[in-house]
């Protein structure tokens, strides 16, 4: 990664400093690097800003990352699916808003209506590709990373605050942080560098207990997740002659094996363990539309098919968006588009 601007970290301390009332606001459907650093920032604030702080989300954080969620947080969160008029104020009372882990406001879903209209001050950290400069008066936007949380931990040790010694970062703010980088990276399986590492290392020694990280997120699953796993696996995977993996799941099987929010995480990644699958998609029946999940090996850009066919974007080898067609055109729709995909547009 680029190192981070001197000027940037002041400004930033100068806007933190300033502000009587900071909203932090993370994407869609957040996962643990959207609640990692939507956290981590809030601990951060709390600790060494006098300003008000309030976390506005569209949805819920999913039950695995729940624990990054203590009982002052709880208190200073809003939900805007369950309390519109109450997000409307926080965010229209904001005279600074910081946006994390997303790169366009329309991946805020409801909110991005309010975050337009804002004139608070706004502050993006993300590391997606294409971010929206010109609607942020601070941006630090680095894909070469692995996590938002890992931009925002770079962000906070060279804060004043901080100096360089993780131990000063607030406790909860150092967890909230090894989460994000943890599930962004697969559990260090990919998009590792060497300043992952380092960060790894630095959270250790200042007290992070992964090993309880680790089991809250992988060892606190329920029964009907692995039997769904196995099932789509066995029955739902379908692997074409151009070396793509699909798997389609509707909404009668997802109500079967009873899926909660954040239970078919990672199961868009297994396909890529066959040596001939170069991308992997999940596309799931969701209310008004189809969301899908799209993941390649080195070489295969799962970024570029999710602009060019499936509404959508993300990272390079990590990739998503939607379909709007009726759920028994979906199949029909991906098998050809991924073959054209992958024979007309990828060598
Ligand atoms: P996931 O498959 O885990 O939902 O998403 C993988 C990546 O794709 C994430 O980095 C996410 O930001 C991006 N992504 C997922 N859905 C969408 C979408 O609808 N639009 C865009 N632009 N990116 C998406
Ligand atoms: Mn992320």
């Amino acid at each position: 990664m680029k190192a981070i601007n001197a000027k940037d970290i002041e400004r930033l301390n100068q806007i933190l400093q300033a502000s009587s009332r900071t909203v932090i606001v993370t994407h869609m459907k957040p996962d643990g690097d959207a609640a990692g650093s939507t956290t981590a920032m809030y601990h951060f604030l709390k600790a060494h800003c006098k300003c008000d702080v309030r976390i506005v989300l569209n949805d819920r954080f999913q039950r695995a990352i729940e624990f990054l969620v203590d009982e002052t947080t709880a208190r200073d969160m809003t939900i805007y699916s369950e309390n519109q008029t109450e997000a409307e104020g926080q965010i229209a009372a904001a005279d600074t808003i910081i946006c994390l882990d997303f790169n366009a406001f329309h991946r805020t879903d409801k909110l991005c209506g309010l975050l337009d209209a804002s004139p608070a001050v706004k502050v993006l950290i993300d590391h997606h590709l294409y971010p929206e400069l010109d609607k942020f008066s601070l941006a630090f936007s680095e894909t070469e990373i692995s996590s938002a949380c890992e931009l925002l931990y770079q962000i906070l040790m060279a804060m004043p605050q901080i100096q360089h010694d993780a131990a000063r970062l607030p406790k909860p703010a150092a967890m909230s942080l090894m989460t994000g980088m943890t599930t962004d990276t697969n559990n260090f399986a990919n998009s590792v560098y060497p300043s992952t590492l380092a960060m790894a290392s630095s959270l250790l020694a200042a007290g992070v207990d992964r090993d309880y990280i680790l089991s809250c997120l992988y060892n606190q699953h329920s029964e009907s997740r692995l039997r769904l796993m196995g099932h789509m696996m066995k029955d739902l995977l379908t692997i074409t002659e151009d070396g793509a993996a699909y798997m389609i799941l509707d909404k009668e099987t997802q109500h079967k094996y009873n899926v909660q929010e954040g239970d078919t995480e990672g199961f868009v990644n297994m396909p890529l363990s066959i040596a001939e699958v170069r991308m992997s998609l999940l596309l799931k029946e969701d209310t008004d539309r189809i969301r899908v999940s799209i993941r390649s090996k080195k070489g295969t850009s799962a970024n570029r098919c999710a602009r060019m066919f499936f509404n959508g974007g993300g990272h390079e080898n990590a990739a998503g968006g939607k379909l709007e067609l009726p759920f028994h055109e979906v199949e029909e729709y991906t098998r050809k588009h991924v073959h054209i995909y992958l024979t007309e547009h990828e060598d």
